[in-house]
């Protein structure tokens, strides 16, 4: 019989899971690599969007541009986990898990970081940092300092 609890086993597998990007997606962990957070839009309607994907979700036209965000976001909404769910995330309780909007208008989920949860609000201003996990460039925003919402 074995001693080993279900959590011990969980921390020796703990390693952070890894971006398997498709066609469309691996420009935009490139070009985290290289320091910028970019996303895509629409030639035909304006949108811009995020995920990658190969067409517009608004238009579905093929034809698009990619285009550098300034890092200037806001808050959209968040939850504050206290539980992992992945392995790798038990030595970062509790963590934000957050929807942000671009200045340019996409939205993604990423993470506020350097920020205690219980002083976030809705629409406050967030600016991007791009951290190393595992060497892989991985977008995410702290609270802005120096402006008014
Ligand atoms: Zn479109």
């Amino acid at each position: 019989m074995s001693t080993t609890t279900r959590d011990e086993a969980m921390v020796e597998e703990a390693a952070f899971p890894q971006p398997d990007p498709n066609e469309a997606g691996r420009p935009f962990w490139q070009a985290l690599r290289d320091g910028a957070l970019t996303f895509q839009r629409c030639g035909a309607c304006g949108k811009g969007w995020l995920p990658a994907r190969s067409h517009c979700p608004g238009c579905l036209c093929p034809d698009w541009t990619r285009e550098q965000a300034s890092g200037r976001a806001r808050l959209v909404s968040w939850v504050v986990y206290r539980m992992a769910y992945h392995p790798a995330f038990a030595s970062r309780l509790p963590y934000t898990v957050a929807v942000v909007e671009l200045e340019e208008g996409p939205r993604m989920i990423s993470n506020i970081v350097r920020a205690d949860p219980q002083t976030l609000c809705i629409d406050q201003p967030l600016s991007l940092v791009i951290e190393d996990e595992s060497g892989t460039a991985v977008p995410r925003f702290v609270p802005a300092t120096g402006q008014g919402a």
